[in-house]
Parts: C-alpha cells; structure tokens; sequence
C-alpha cells in the first residue's frame, strides 16, 4: 500500500486482500475492487487515508528478512496494541507454520511471554493464540469481541472469546 525508504512493496499486494478497509466497506480476505493483484492500486494518488497509513511490518523493520516478504511468505505482519498480529493469506492458511516462520514466531512467543505480548495468527476470522509451548485456536472471533488470556503469573493458561463489553462494562 505505501513504501518505506528503503523497502517497497514491489509486486506484492497481499495487505490489499487481508486486511479490511472501513472507508470502502472491503472486508478482510477479499480482494479490493480497486487492486491489481501483483501490480498495485487503481486510485493509488486517491486511495483511502487508510491504505495511505498502513505499512506492513516487513515493510519498516529489516530485521524480518526477505522470506518475510509478504507476497513470499504469504504473511502480513503488523503490531497490535498488545503484540503481533499474523494475518494469512486465506489460501495458505498454514503458511505461518512453514519454516522458517513457524520457528520465529513461537520464538517470539517466548520472549513475549516475560514482556506480557501477545503473538497471534490471523486467518480470516479465525484467531489462534500462539504461547512458548501452546496454540490456542480460539476460532472465529467477532469485531465486536476479543480474547481475554487465563494466566498464571506471566505463563498463558487458557484463553477465551468475550464480547468486548463484557471486558470494558
Ligand atoms: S503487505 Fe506490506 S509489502 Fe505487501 S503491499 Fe502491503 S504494505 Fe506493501
Ligand atoms: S484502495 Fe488501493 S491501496 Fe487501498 S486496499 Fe484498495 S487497492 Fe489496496
């Protein structure tokens, strides 16, 4: 969607399909009208602040290497107010599992574990939650609900979906 100094996103498009743009009603895991997969925006100067703002974690941070590229990898990786979010590409949805990502990311788990982050995988509406030594699949999750962990000191334990009111009210 955007460029970094030194990266560009290139041929990839990926966030174009995973992620979901309010301004345009475009859910997740569906193309964008206005994409050509492998090629970029239609309305690139006109594009929604949205897609305007959004880079990818790949795309700002070279400590994720080239494998890490979205349209390889066939993950989109952002930071979310607790941690990772690992989106997929729907149509290889156990990519994350691939090495070398599977590795890196359950490394990521154990240091998040001690920082008390979060590292999830992303598929469609399904979420999982991945701990040093666990994945908890806790299927489909709503936007009008979150997960909320069980832990022990700083060790995950279980983990639910709630409607998010019931964790604010
Ligand atoms: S997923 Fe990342 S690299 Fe790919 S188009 Fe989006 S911002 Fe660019
Ligand atoms: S408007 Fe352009 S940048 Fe935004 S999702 Fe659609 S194709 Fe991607």
């Amino acid at each position: 969607m955007t460029s970094s100094a030194e990266r560009l996103c290139g041929d990839c498009t990926l966030c174009c399909k995973v992620v979901a743009i309010e301004e345009l009603g475009k859910p997740v895991n569906s193309w964008c009208g206005h994409c050509r997969p492998g090629r970029g925006c239609a309305i690139y100067v006109d594009r929604p602040a949205e897609c305007e703002s959004f880079s990818c974690l790949w795309l700002v941070n070279d400590l994720l290497g080239d494998q890490w590229k979205p349209d390889r990898s066939k993950l989109v990786l952002t930071t979310s107010e607790d941690g990772i979010e690992i989106r997929c590409d729907p149509g290889f949805p156990d990519a994350w599992r691939k090495e070398p990502f599977g590795s890196e990311i359950r490394a990521w788990a154990v240091s998040g574990e001690s920082n008390d982050l979060t590292v999830l995988v992303i598929i469609g509406k399904r979420m999982i939650l991945i701990t040093p030594d666990q994945e908890f699949d806790v299927g489909l999750v709503g936007p009008d609900e979150q997960i909320v962990r069980e832990l022990e000191g700083t060790k995950v334990v279980g983990a639910k979906v709630v409607k998010s009111c019931n964790v604010e009210c």
